[in-house]
């Protein structure tokens, strides 16, 4: 079998790499610091946040596909092959929908309660479960998330702080300021006397590239402490005891 590139024709001529490498070299720091697309919309940090139409999702969609479409090319998949020839526009809804969806869609609708019983201790919610990739490799970043607090005027429904960490979960993200972004939110919404978020998650770009030692290293865990949390070691403890780390 030869490996010889034969191009089909006169315009499609693939590049010799040393032509793609000066290209990148030329136009690296320009692309890298770009504010727009080529269409017009704004670029943001990975794991921020700007709400997009149902119009603009699914021309988002479209483009997105016509982009895999190369990528399959590029790695010589053949769409002919009935497991790939779909997989552009699986590949596209998947990012826009699901792993990223946390981008492009407005924060969920919450409401706060007052905190008629002037509860004074701490309120846990244990065993959140959050999906996200790394903003480095785009892998999965799998595990669970503790948000508690120490009321300050307001209370939440348990099923909406799970509706916000994982708001802030799907999109690419590092661990560390996932965390922080979460404890931000909560922070600002509740005004509590006291708020930890504590995250134990596993990292596939560890697992997947073999890594060495990466079952134990793949997981990760952090900690944001607010408030009194941050304040009293006493507390902090009874809040690590119950949560049995
Ligand atoms: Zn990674």
């Amino acid at each position: 079998m030869s490996n010889s590139i034969v191009p089909k024709q006169d315009n499609h001529i693939i590049k010799p790499e040393v032509e793609i490498q000066k290209s990148i070299e030329e136009n690296g720091d320009l692309e890298i610091y770009k504010k727009y697309n080529e269409f017009g919309y704004e670029l943001f940090d990975a794991n921020g946040n700007h709400p997009i139409s149902d119009d603009e999702r699914k021309m988002m969609i479209l483009q997105l596909e016509q982009k895999f479409k190369e990528v399959l090319d590029i790695l010589r998949i053949s769409r002919s092959d009935p497991n790939a020839t779909d997989t552009p526009r699986r590949i596209a809804k998947m990012l826009v929908n699901e792993l990223l969806v946390g981008r492009f869609s407005k924060p969920p609708a919450l409401t706060v309660f007052p905190n008629r019983k002037k509860v004074n201790n701490l309120v846990i919610s244990q065993g959140i479960e959050i999906m996200s990739i790394c903003s480095h490799h785009w892998l999965p970043i799998s595990g669970t998330c503790t948000v508690a607090y120490i009321p300050g005027d307001y209370v939440i429904g348990l099923s909406k702080i799970s509706r916000i960490v994982n708001w802030f979960a799907r999109r690419p993200q590092i661990q560390e300021e996932l965390g922080e972004q979460i404890a931000d939110y909560f922070e600002e919404l509740l005004k509590p006397q006291a708020l930890g978020v504590v995250i134990k998650a596993r990292h596939y770009c560890m697992i997947a590239r073999g890594v060495r030692g990466s079952e134990e290293q793949s997981i990760m865990t952090t900690s944001v402490m607010r408030g009194l949390l941050m304040e009293e070691q006493s507390l902090r403890n009874e809040f690590v005891n119950l949560i049995q780390l």
